[in-house]
């Protein structure tokens, strides 16, 4: 199969097909000193401007980071909007259905539940990785419209490899989620987006930028696919104080440093994390948080609760499991002392 030919379009449901955007006329022309008295807004207030529908600052700046157009991005209401977006342009309801790998990110089921689309899973193996026999079985036989890989996978934290495989093989559109990405040293998907069509890296700028709260997450893809987006999200779906905020941390620029802080204290941590009785296993990882398999995870967890410590447990899905992300130093310390004295 070659998927440099694939036909976007041909994969787009209908009533996509035929709708109209919304067109925000103030946002798509340049005026010099305008009067604005099209949008009913107050002419009084701190916060009274709707916000730029188009995002067009912040993409252009994101644009240069990353080496792509301008309008090979789409700017979301954190990478979440994105995915429920994606999976309304593609995936007729009560009809297609999604693929995702198990265990994965819980947002693309959730997501296709809502719109009524089926939920297929493939079973990672005993490292958490796909086995590529059972992905090309599953898509033969269930045809899914798109496919959901998680790199660096969420809660597992180890990352795909040969990525291409997956797009040179999947008749539907491969969205790669690399919302980890920036602490695993690996290369992104991004350098692929010109030779496949119907390939979709979604980034976020919640993890490794540290802004969770301002929800901005971003689609890169063909200027096809970011039509389609553009088209059905909310025209003023990212709001005045969040572009602000992501533009000032871009002019800042302080990712690298806050990514070696954080890969400095899981280096610290994981090393903290040998020492320990009540732990199995830590699993390797490329994001900002562990996998650790513990001896009688129940009471480990209920121990930690106790000291208002809040992980993730991840049993029983993941047998055994609790998944633990990177804090500072003192709230690892913290974490740490309380494992080395939990009485099993
Ligand atoms: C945290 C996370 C996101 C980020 O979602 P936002 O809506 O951008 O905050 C996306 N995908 C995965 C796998 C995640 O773990």
């Amino acid at each position: 199969m070659n998927n440099t030919t694939i036909n976007i379009n041909s994969l787009v449901r209908e009533n996509i097909l035929k709708l109209q955007p919304y067109i925000s006329f103030r946002d798509h022309n340049e005026f010099n000193t305008p009067t604005f008295l099209d949008a009913n807004e107050s002419p009084f207030g701190e916060c009274n401007r709707y916000p730029d529908s188009t995002q067009k600052i912040l993409k252009n700046k994101l644009a240069d980071l990353k080496n792509v157009s301008p309008k090979q991005i789409a700017v979301g209401n954190g990478s979440d909007e994105l995915i429920d977006l994606i999976i309304k342009i593609f995936c007729e309801p009560k009809k297609d259905s999604i693929l995702m790998m198990n265990p994965s990110f819980a947002m693309y089921g959730f997501y296709a539940t809502i719109n009524e689309n089926k939920v297929l899973q493939i079973n990672l193996d005993e490292n958490f990785e796909i086995v590529k026999d059972d992905f090309l079985k599953i898509t033969q036989e269930n045809s899914p419209k798109v496919f959901f890989l998680c790199s660096p996978n969420n809660p597992t934290g180890n990352s795909t490899e040969d990525i291409e495989f997956y797009l040179q093989n999947f008749n539907g559109i491969v969205v790669v989620d690399e919302a980890y990405i920036e602490f695993s040293g690996k290369k992104s998907s991004l350098e692929l987006l010109d030779q496949y069509p119907n390939l979709i890296v979604l980034q976020t700028f919640s993890k490794a930028w540290g802004i969770a709260g301002a929800r901005v997450g971003m689609a890169y893809a063909s200027e096809e696919i970011i039509k389609l987006i553009n088209t059905v999200k909310a025209p003023y779906n990212v709001n005045v104080l969040s572009q602000e905020l992501i533009l000032n941390s871009l002019n800042e620029n302080k990712l690298e440093e806050n990514v070696n802080k954080i890969l400095a204290e899981r280096a610290w941590l994981q090393d903290q994390l040998k020492t320990i009785d009540c732990i199995e296993k830590v699993f390797p990882t490329d994001a900002n948080f562990f996998l650790i398999k513990m001896k009688n995870v129940s009471n480990v967890y209920e121990q930690m609760l106790k000291q208002e410590i809040l992980t993730s447990r991840r049993d029983p899905a993941i047998s055994g499991c609790i998944r633990i992300n990177i804090g500072n130093r003192q709230e690892n310390e913290k974490l740490v002392n309380l494992l080395q004295n939990v009485i099993l």
